[in-house]
């Protein structure tokens, strides 16, 4: 039974969502749904320092 990353429910009494940060496709997190994810990810500030939002002076 997995629990969310984020909330800590088991994902699959909802429609999980599996997040791999690793290059073999292990996964690493999972939430519940997009929501949770979403959630997560504005928690852990994910969207700053990406590569794609790569700033020369952090
Ligand atoms: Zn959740």
């Amino acid at each position: 039974m997995a629990e969310c990353t984020y909330c800590g429910c088991p994902v699959e009494a909802h429609e999980p969502v599996f997040l791999s940060e690793t290059p073999d496709g292990k996964p690493t997190a999972q939430f519940c749904n997009y929501g949770c994810l979403s959630a997560h990810i504005d928690d852990a500030d994910l969207t700053t320092g990406t590569a794609c939002e790569w700033s020369p002076t952090g």
